[in-house]
């Protein structure tokens, strides 16, 4: 988890829910959704918004605003993301809800979606204040959160201990006899916590799986690929780790201090370490420090854009040269970076399938919890690639199938899952 306070440079202003609308409706007319459906899964089904003082180390208090936005429960217990981040807003969060009831429906796991956040520096909160604000985060959520009901997960700013003082805080307001079945409201937990063996790494992961599968079809080896990540968080660092354990060489990252690049190969676990003793990737041994322009100009194969939103904009998609975009964040390319890809001709991999990994391990640790089991680690890795390449094969056929582009195929498979639900239970009364 990073602060990213310092550089957004570059990023396009767009609605978030605006774009996730379009999105949705774009493929709403490809499957010829009927208008009522459309009505309701446009609109999330709960917004929740808490205000709450937190005490601060000097004796103060502080007043936060946190939301969760309960996107849509037809397929099962709403499942997504909290994200502590000085940008969160309400609109934001909505976006990334819905994001969450298309990406577990393509994935085909019993999940609705939901996104949450608390609009906050985390960088600039000690431990004990963050630990505190995460408390009375989880306090004032209430029942609104549970593990049959709304289930938590980290994101952007948000980490494994994040999701260990929220389960702490949930179970310690339920019944005793709800406590061991309470570990379950989150996902992401530490394996000391109750997580999954492999949770931590699997978005990233799933993101080399659907490059690997991009890669083969084509008939390229991943050795051969040049990669470059944007954001060296948990899914940047983990893409950038696994891809070059691949084989394949990442020649550029860029996170919010700066940029990196080396043509032959970054060393991914020094850069790690680097920044870890520095807090920033410039002035790392191996490789040269770039600007903003380098880092999207660079010569690669593979972008993997995975910090934050509205980031492949119509100022840096004409720079690039990558001919396949993998889409680690969620809503990383804004409508004019799509047109100017797609003019292009560059391959977009849709957030909803490419950054899907993190949701289906969390699906696994939380039927781990449910039936107080660990699964061995090739369990879990087995069992993400199965469910993360059947969502792509469908992706890739109904793009064939459709002739539309993978965002909206992707679009298609989710919503069609849905709407089956919808039109076989019908709307109460
Ligand atoms: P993180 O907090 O671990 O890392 C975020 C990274 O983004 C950091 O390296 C930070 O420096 C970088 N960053 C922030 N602002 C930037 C800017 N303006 N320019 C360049 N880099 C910037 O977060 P994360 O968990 O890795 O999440 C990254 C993205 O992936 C988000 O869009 C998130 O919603 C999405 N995602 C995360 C998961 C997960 O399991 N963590 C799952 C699915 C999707």
């Amino acid at each position: 988890m990073t602060d990213s306070s310092q550089v957004p440079a570059g990023t396009e202003h767009q609605s978030l829910y605006k774009m996730a609308q379009a999105q949705f409706e774009r493929a709403a007319d490809v499957v010829e959704l009927e208008q009522g459906l459309r009505e309701i899964l446009k609109q999330p089904k709960n917004e929740i918004i808490v205000n709450f003082p937190v005490k601060m180390d000097d004796g103060s208090y502080r007043m936060f605003t946190g939301y969760r936005i309960q996107h849509s429960n037809i397929l099962g217990p709403y499942k997504g993301g909290i994200r502590y981040h000085h940008d969160v807003n309400l609109d934001e969060v909505k976006a990334l809800a819905a994001w969450m009831t298309w990406k577990t429906a393509l994935a085909g796991i019993p999940f609705g979606g939901a996104k949450g956040g608390v609009n906050v520096r985390p960088a600039q909160l000690s431990n004990d204040e963050l630990m505190r604000l995460t408390r009375r985060f989880t306090h004032a959520l209430g029942t609104n959160i549970g593990p049959e009901y709304d289930i938590p997960a980290p994101d952007v700013g948000t980490n494994g201990q994040t999701m260990a003082w929220m389960m702490d805080t949930y179970v310690n307001t339920v019944a005793i006899v709800d406590r061991t079945r309470g570990r379950g409201v989150v996902t992401g937990k530490s394996l000391n916590c109750g997580g999954s063996a492999g949770r931590e790494k699997a978005t990233g992961q799933g993101v080399c799986l659907v490059i690997e599968a991009w890669a083969k079809a084509r008939n390229l080896a991943v050795k051969d690929l040049k990669v470059a990540v944007q954001g060296f968080g948990n899914v940047g660092y983990f893409t950038a780790k696994i891809i070059s354990d691949m084989g394949a060489k990442v020649v550029a990252v860029q996170d919010h201090t700066g940029a990196h690049l080396n043509g032959r190969g970054l060393d991914v676990e020094g850069l790690k370490r680097h920044n870890a003793q520095t807090g920033h990737l410039n002035g790392f041994p191996g490789g040269e420090d770039a600007s903003l322009e380098a880092f999207w100009s660079v010569d690669c194969d593979v972008m993997v854009p995975a910090a934050i939103e509205n980031q492949v904009t119509g100022k840096t998609a004409p720079l690039i040269k990558a001919k396949l975009i993998v889409e680690g964040a969620n809503g990383p390319t804004t409508p004019a970076g799509e047109r100017e890809l797609a003019r292009r001709g560059v391959e977009v991999i849709p957030d909803i399938l490419a950054n899907s990994g993190g949701v289906i391990v969390s699906f696994f640790e939380w039927l781990q919890n449910r039936s107080s089991e660990y699964w061995s680690l090739e369990t879990v890795d087995q069992k993400l690639k199965d469910i993360i390449l059947r969502a792509y094969s469908q992706v890739v056929k109904t793009a064939a199938d459709r002739r539309c582009d993978n965002r909206t195929a992707a679009y298609c498979v989710g919503i069609k899952r849905i709407s089956d639900a919808y039109k076989e239970r019908g709307i109460f009364p």
